[in-house]
C-alpha cells in the first residue's frame, strides 16, 4: 500500500518529443521533485548509466520481479519491457518527495486503475514532422526503429486527451516552466 505523503506525477509523450531535456530542467528547478528510475530490458545507450537512467536488467531478472509483483506498472514497448519499481517510488513518497514517472500511455492507464489523484501531463510535439526530424537528428535509433516509434507516437498522441494536462514542446525551457506551473497549481488545490 502506498504512503501518499507526496504526489505522483505521470509525464508521458512520444519518443523523441524531448522529455529528457524538459524533465532535467524541471528537476533542476524544483528540488522536491524526484524522478523514478525504471527497470528495462533494453540495452543502455551511449552515456546511459545503470541505476541513474534505468536499471538495465536481463529478461529473466525482469520476469522474476514481475512475478513477485514488484512493479507498480509495466509495459512492453517496441521490443523491450519497462517497469516502475513499487518500492523505489514508495520510498521517495515516504520521504515527502513528489515523484515523476516518465512512462508510456499504457503504464499511465494501468496506474489509474490502482491509484487515485495522480497528476498526469502529456508532452506533445509541435507536429509529427517535427517529431520525425528530432528522432532522425538524435541518431539513437535505426530507421526501422524510428518508423516503429513514429507509428507508436501517432497512437499515443490520439490518446493524449486521457491526461489531465497537455503541453506542447516547442521550446524545452518554456515547456519545463509550464510543467512546473501545472504542478504548483495542482498542489495548491489538494
Ligand atoms: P526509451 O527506450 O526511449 O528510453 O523509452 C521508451 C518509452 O518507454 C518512453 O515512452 C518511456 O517514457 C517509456 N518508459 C520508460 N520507462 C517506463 C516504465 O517504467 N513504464 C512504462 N510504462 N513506460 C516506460
Amino acid at each position: 500500500m502506498f504512503c501518499v505523503k507526496g504526489l505522483i506525477i505521470v509525464i508521458s509523450g512520444p519518443s523523441g518529443v524531448g522529455k529528457d531535456t524538459v524533465l532535467k530542467r524541471v528537476l533542476s528547478l524544483e528540488p522536491n521533485l524526484k524522478l523514478s528510475v525504471s527497470a528495462t530490458t533494453r540495452s543502455p545507450r551511449v552515456g546511459e548509466i545503470d541505476g541513474k537512467d534505468y536499471f538495465f536488467l536481463q529478461k529473466d531478472k525482469f520476469s522474476k520481479l514481475l512475478n513477485n509483483d514488484e512493479f507498480l506498472e509495466y509495459t512492453y514497448y517496441c521490443g523491450n519491457f519497462y517497469g516502475t519499481s513499487a518500492n523505489f517510488v514508495d520510498s521517495l513518497l515516504l520521504s515527502g518527495k513528489d515523484v515523476i514517472l516518465k512512462i508510456d500511455i499504457g503504464g499511465y492507464f494501468s496506474i489509474c486503475k490502482k491509484l487515485k489523484n495522480v497528476l498526469s501531463i502529456f508532452i506533445t510535439p509541435p507536429s509529427l514532422e517535427v517529431l520525425a526530424r528530432r528522432l532522425r537528428n538524435r541518431g539513437l535509433n535505426k530507421e526501422a526503429e524510428i518508423e516503429e516509434r513514429l507509428k507508436q507516437a501517432e497512437i499515443e498522441i490520439d490518446q493524449a486527451s486521457g491526461y489531465k494536462f497537455s503541453v506542447v514542446n516547442e521550446n524545452s525551457e518554456e515547456c519545463a516552466l509550464k510543467i512546473l506551473d501545472i504542478i504548483k497549481n495542482y498542489k495548491k488545490k489538494l
